[in-house]
């Protein structure tokens, strides 16, 4: 193992004693009914780091009704644009002065590397200050073109009660990517963070109190999927469910979803194809290709899990990836040095192991890793840096989205084959492509299903531009004037100017 870079258990403190989570309810911290709670252990450190109350249909219930008075009320949806940006500012700042106390929990929970979490939630600062711009700029349209007897206006409302279902991920960014926006739209929320990842939602809910938020614009419960996720996903008084997450359990939202037929978004899974053509620069697309890969443990929707290789420089280019792969860092998040750190869980683990294994035995090459990693000093699981070659576009590992710091490696002979490879998936979240020629980037662009695509770059990201998927990756978008879009409604008002109108029953 001596040919990959590990980093062994950092001399650091880790906390005494266990987060304590509660849900927050109609502005009241409050444990469950039942007095049932849920702990989560550190997938790198095997401490307890948090028991969270565990939640069911009570919690639910009582939350959503909060939601609901909060915005019939009227209280948040009538306040102006200045004043819901005054707030998310104020959140932004309590944000900004935490970044240490957020991190070191999302670090503990989810098994990323600090220095990761750290950017993150600064990642969010930015999400919350371009939300509370977007609440100042909120506006709808007009037509001032029907004739001289019309004027016809569309207005922009909030769309209500949303709920928020958030996976482990990325905990606080992805909380940051929907809250902030329905907030900036007037609506008010129950969210529910991940039961592998609830505490630094909590933390925010702190700062949502703190920052003046009236009682019941925002609600947390925590608890698992079933039946907190299922129960917010069905119930009567919630207008819109925002999800991101497994697209099976996507499927199961839409399913959940239709008896009331509610508003619906959804940002699902990815399988990510990185298209390099012979004419690219193999530097700086191996580097890239090692990042997409390997960025989050591969734990992420946006992983570049396969490359889709021109044959004239497939060798050239896995052999950079092979050598760049093993000066990338694997092991303890919580050194400032790790680029990569543990597995989300055991089960998991096994899983990944499980599409290495299957590719193995259908005759792919693994050209490095292919196993787990045992850290000196840390209980937790982790996966080595694989790359697997030799395998035909049909094998799972090379369809189906692995989570885990596993590169794909098939390869294409023209044009049309790199796009049919690309394309050869039911996701269509994000892809890349590689040339210095700027025509063959750009028809890659408009042929590729996807819904961001990257030309010679990966996975750069703002504020400012929309993100989401087409195919079984998605509904809807996040981020930029779209992500505010997501959480209005439209209504048109039609004005007659004076009485202009011509009768319909004959005098
Ligand atoms: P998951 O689908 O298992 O869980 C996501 C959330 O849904 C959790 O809060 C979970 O408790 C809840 N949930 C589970 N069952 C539910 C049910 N029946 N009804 C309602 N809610 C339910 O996903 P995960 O394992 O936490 O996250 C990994 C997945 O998320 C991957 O597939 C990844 O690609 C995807 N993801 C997508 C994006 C994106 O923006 N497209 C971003 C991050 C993660």
């Amino acid at each position: 193992m001596s040919h990959i870079t590990i980093i062994k258990a950092a001399a650091v403190d880790l906390p005494k004693e266990p987060f304590n989570g509660r849900h927050m309810i109609d502005g009241v911290w409050l444990a469950s009914s039942d007095g049932a709670t849920f702990e989560r252990k550190s997938p790198s450190h095997g401490m307890v780091v948090s028991v969270s109350a565990k939640g069911g249909a009570l919690e639910v219930d009582a939350a959503v009704a909060a939601a609901r008075r909060a915005f019939d009320a009227g209280g948040w949806k009538h306040t102006s644009g200045k004043e819901r940006a005054q707030v998310l500012h104020r959140v932004a700042g309590l944000i900004a002065g935490n970044i240490e106390r957020i991190a070191l929990l999302e670090t503990l929970e989810s098994g990323k590397p600090i220095y990761q979490a750290r950017a993150e939630i600064e990642g969010a600062v930015d999400l919350w200050r371009y939300a509370a711009a977007l609440a100042r700029t909120l506006h709808g349209d007009s037509h001032n073109a029907l004739g001289s007897d019309m004027l016809g206006m569309i207005l922009k409302e909030p769309v209500g009660v949303v709920s928020i279902i958030t996976p482990w991920n990325f905990p606080f960014l992805i909380v940051s990517q929907k809250l902030p926006f329905a907030l900036a739209a007037g609506c008010t929320a129950v969210v529910k963070p991940s039961e592998l990842t609830p505490s630094t939602t909590v933390i925010l809910g702190e700062f949502l109190q703190e920052a003046g938020f009236p009682e019941g614009v925002v609600n947390i419960v925590l608890g698992y999927g079933d039946p907190v996720g299922a129960a917010m996903s069905t119930h009567a008084d919630v207008d819109m469910v925002t999800f991101t997450g497994s697209t099976a359990v996507g499927k199961h939202i839409v399913a959940a979803t239709s008896g009331t037929l509610k508003k619906v978004s959804l940002e699902l899974g990815g399988k990510n194809p990185q298209v390099i053509f012979p004419d690219a620069d193999l530097d700086q697309a191996a580097d890239a290709i090692v990042f997409g890969v390997y960025f989050n443990a591969g734990e992420c929707c946006n992983s570049g899990s396969r490359i889709i290789v021109h044959e004239d420089v497939v060798e050239a280019l896995t052999e950079k990836v092979v050598a760049l792969s093993k000066k990338v860092p694997f092991g303890d998040p919580l050194d400032p040095r790790t680029q990569v750190g543990a597995i989300i869980s055991d089960a998991h683990n096994r899983k990944i192991d499980g599409y290495v294994n299957a590719a193995k035995d259908a005759g792919a090459d693994i050209l490095l890793g292919g196993k787990a990693l045992d850290i000196d000093g840390l209980p937790g699981k982790f996966y080595m840096p694989t790359i697997v070659s030799n395998l035909s576009a049909d094998m799972a590992i090379a369809r189906e989205e692995v989570f885990g710091p596993v590169l794909s490696v098939l390869r294409f002979k023209d044009f049309d084959e790199a796009v049919t490879l690309a394309n050869a998936t039911s996701y269509g979240l994000s892809a890349g492509v590689w040339s210095e020629n700027v025509h063959t980037c750009l028809a890659f662009a408009r042929e590729v299903q996807a819904g961001t695509v990257w030309t010679n770059t990966w996975m750069d990201g703002y504020s400012e531009m929309p993100f989401g998927g087409v195919k079984e990756s998605g509904l809807g978008r996040e981020l930029g004037r779209y992500g505010l879009e997501e959480f209005l409604e439209v209504k048109s008002v039609l004005m007659r100017v004076g009485k202009t109108r011509v009768p319909w029953v004959a005098k």
